[in-house]
């Protein structure tokens, strides 16, 4: 609890809004924890190993977080840990130089990493800079993943979009954050890997509610132990990951696009269709809508894929945020700039898109407006 206090500290020092967001998250770091309605209170919920939470606030030991949607309530600190170290800002320029080499060895000629379009306050498992950008102010935002598996060659696309953005930022009504690379380490091997440089899955290492019950269990009967499916000892143990479960944390999207290979279709997950009140209904219409939408003018055959133990689209179904999971059709390099023309349009009508406020009409007005210069 100790480092608690000096996390709150050196936060009150550096007076940095950025090291106030980041410093405060942490881990649940036993099996299960208590949250109460108050520091040694009403029992009104449960926590678990590897969720991780930003706590609010800070009473003799207790830290006030939001452990599900829209509910707050205390659990005691000396049952957490903190969250991966965090720089002020981690150097960004030796880390393009690495991935321009790569990009030019991949022939990827209309994209370039440039140091100065990105930030990063968090590092990989090899110290890679974790990479992402905020562009746009108006809420709500939209969150784009590219590379979770860096064996599937999708930076590209949000290298792309990132370039198109620049050159054209009146496309976007709305904020987006995008992440190219969420796995850099696994991007710069010479031969890729699906899993990070520790050989797990990004994508079943997520805290989700039931992971130390299932995850295990999943992989091996599920998956009889595929090394490329391997979710990892506890849930939410690697950088890459709590860097995700901050973003999303940090900047609350109303859905989240991830962009994976090569099953060809787009995946919309959101409360598993177990939907239990009027606002969840409209929000999973819409959202459906917008799939649908998406799904008739990119081509992208809309399928309703499972999700699994420690996965994005679970981490969703928990949190209440629709996740479109769009797989392009090959892991081919060589194409992703005409996967990229066929995708472009599409992207930036769900950036545009508000589920909050517009109805289903106006989302599926067609996007050919959007003039691409
Ligand atoms: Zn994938």
């Amino acid at each position: 609890m100790k480092w608690m206090k000096v996390l709150f500290f050196l936060t009150a020092i550096l007076g940095c809004q950025t090291s106030a967001v980041w410093a405060q998250s942490i881990l649940v770091d036993t099996k299960i924890l208590r949250v109460r309605q108050e520091p040694k209170g009403k029992l009104i919920g449960r926590v678990y190993e590897g969720q991780q939470f930003i706590v609010l606030n800070e009473r003799e030991g207790w830290g006030e977080i939001q452990f599900e949607v829209k509910q707050k309530g205390w659990i005691s600190l000396d049952y957490t840990k903190p969250m991966m170290d965090i720089g002020t800002g981690v150097p960004i320029k030796p880390f393009c130089r690495k991935l321009n080499q790569e990009f030019d060895r991949l022939k990827w000629k209309a994209i370039r990493c440039n140091s100065d379009d990105w930030r990063a306050e968090m590092q990989s498992v090899q110290n890679s800079p974790l990479i992402y950008t905020v562009i746009g102010n108006k809420s709500p935002t939209s969150l784009l993943l590219c590379s979770v598996h860096s064996d599937e060659n999708t930076p590209y696309q949000c290298f792309r979009l990132h370039k198109l953005l620049k050159k054209q930022p009146e496309l976007l009504n709305h904020r987006v954050v995008i992440a190219p690379l969420v796995n850099p380490d696994g991007f710069l091997k010479t031969k890729k890997t699906r899993t990070n440089i520790r050989g797990i899955d990004l994508n079943r290492n997520l805290p989700t509610r039931n992971w130390r019950l299932s995850a295990l269990k999943e992989w091996k009967q599920r998956y009889q132990s595929n090394k490329r499916r391997y979710p990892g000892r506890t849930a939410n143990s690697e950088p890459e990951n709590q860097f995700v479960v901050n973003l999303i944390q940090k900047f609350t999207p109303d859905k989240i696009i991830s962009i994976h290979a090569p099953m060809n279709f787009l995946d919309l997950d959101y409360l598993d269709g177990t939907v239990r009140n009027s606002s969840q209904r409209t929000v999973f219409k819409k959202a459906k809508a917008l799939a649908l939408h998406f799904s008739k003018e990119s081509h992208y055959k809309f399928r309703n894929y499972r999700t699994f133990t420690g996965s994005l689209g679970r981490y969703g179904d928990e949190w209440q945020i629709p996740i479109y999971t769009l797989e392009l059709p090959s892991a081919d390099y060589t194409k992703s700039e005409r996967y990229f023309q066929g995708l472009q349009r599409s992207l930036f009508h769900s950036f545009n898109v508000n589920l909050d406020n517009l109805n289903t009409v106006q989302i599926q007005s067609p996007s050919k407006k959007i003039k691409i210069n």
